[in-house]
């Protein structure tokens, strides 16, 4: 029997992506959104939270990023956050309407130093009743175990770009070793989020061939996050030029058309879009957002602006299937905190210097 036109398909061939990109735009949005609407609820946005668990000071030179020690950005570095504060943050988001909380350390890999907090922080997340996300770098085949065992839903490691133009983005880490650990954390059971950064000089058969190697994964990343560069001061990236909007939303499209079944990420870079563009990407088949930048109790302008943005286009956030009730939420974090306190995991941060102000970046510049 053919396949139906929306089945999720692994060949595609650059000549037919490239004629994608070639579609009259309302043509391309026409396609992008009827299969948008044949696999979700087009007015739904599932929305995760993002928090930094360890910030700068990065081996790796990716050169848009402003973690990488490579570049002098005037980023404060700090050390792994403590367990108690990821809980409590990931409570905070929760708050917030968050249904995935992701947490990242700008790291080449983790260390066996502090691998056993990193679970800790899973296992405590998870049990607040969010699903969970890590970027922590490259893994190998036993912490991919690991990470599945304690409890983590998905994992992110980005392409970035195409294998073609990968050396001129990094060169500390090649393409085949973050094909690799997706392979890892594929084989440990766990869900892919992996997509790439637009605007950092590439051309439109850049994007096409990146969109093809993430469809070549079978199956696809259950989340592609598309980021459009922040240019960061002191980064080798903070004068390229401009992306032309349009050429994004036209990559949001062709990723929509070739991967139907994945959640398709509006990442970094979404502050600065205008709420018509993201109106406009919405349609063309985005239906993940990061929500906000903070996730403090304290007021959170981000998400206010985010909160207007869903009511005035009518879009509702996503809901997880088996919510925990508010009491089983309470109960978890207090016991999660608890454990904290007596174990050894426990690291008292009012005992540092470490700035908080750069727990409201993003880890990997920006990039999940
Ligand atoms: S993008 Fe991630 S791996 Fe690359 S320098 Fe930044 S923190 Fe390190």
């Amino acid at each position: 029997m053919a396949p139906s036109p929306t089945s999720p398909r692994y060949n595609w061939s650059l000549e037919e992506v490239e004629a994608l990109f070639a579609l009259p735009l309302n043509d391309l949005l026409f396609k992008a959104h009827s299969i948008h609407r044949e696999n979700f609820d087009p007015n739904a946005v599932q929305v995760s939270t993002l928090l930094s668990i360890k910030t700068g000071a990065c081996p790796e030179d990716c050169k848009y990023c402003p973690q990488s020690g490579h570049y002098n950005t005037g980023l404060a570095k700090e050390q792994l956050m403590e367990v108690q504060k990821v809980l409590q943050q990931a409570k905070a988001a929760k708050d917030t309407g968050a249904s995935r909380f992701c947490m990242g350390a700008a790291w080449k890999s983790p260390s066996k130093k502090d691998f056993p907090a990193v679970l800790e922080m899973v296992k405590g997340v998870k049990s607040l009743g969010l699903e969970t996300c890590m970027t922590l770098g490259m893994l190998d085949k036993d912490q991919a175990k690991e990470l599945s065992s304690a409890g983590l839903d998905y994992y992110n490691h980005n392409l970035d770009t195409s294998p073609e133009y990968y050396d001129q983005i990094i060169t500390t880490r090649s393409y085949q070793d973050r094909l690799d650990t997706l392979s890892h954390v594929r084989d440990a059971g766990m869900k892919i989020c992996s997509g790439g950064i637009l605007g950092m000089g590439e051309q439109e058969t850049d994007r096409a061939k990146m969109l093809i190697q993430l469809s070549r994964l079978a199956p696809h990343p259950e989340s592609v996050p598309i980021n459009m560069l922040v240019k960061v001061e002191g980064t080798p990236m903070d004068q390229v030029e401009d992306l032309d909007p349009i050429d994004f939303v036209r990559t949001i499209a062709v990723a929509r058309i070739m991967m139907p079944e994945s959640h398709v990420r509006l990442s970094a870079g979404r502050e600065e879009m205008s709420d018509e563009m993201q109106a406009m990407t919405f349609f063309a088949g985005a239906n993940s957002i990061f929500y906000g930048e903070r996730l403090l109790t304290t007021a959170n302008p981000q998400a206010d602006k985010d909160r207007q943005l869903f009511s005035r286009l009518g879009i509702h956030p996503e809901r997880r299937e088996a919510p925990v009730d508010e009491a089983t939420h309470e109960a978890a974090l207090k016991e999660a905190i608890t454990e904290q306190k007596n174990g050894e995991m426990f690291y008292d941060a009012s005992q540092t210097n470490l700035s908080e102000a750069g727990r409201e970046r993003k880890p990997c510049g920006l990039v999940v």
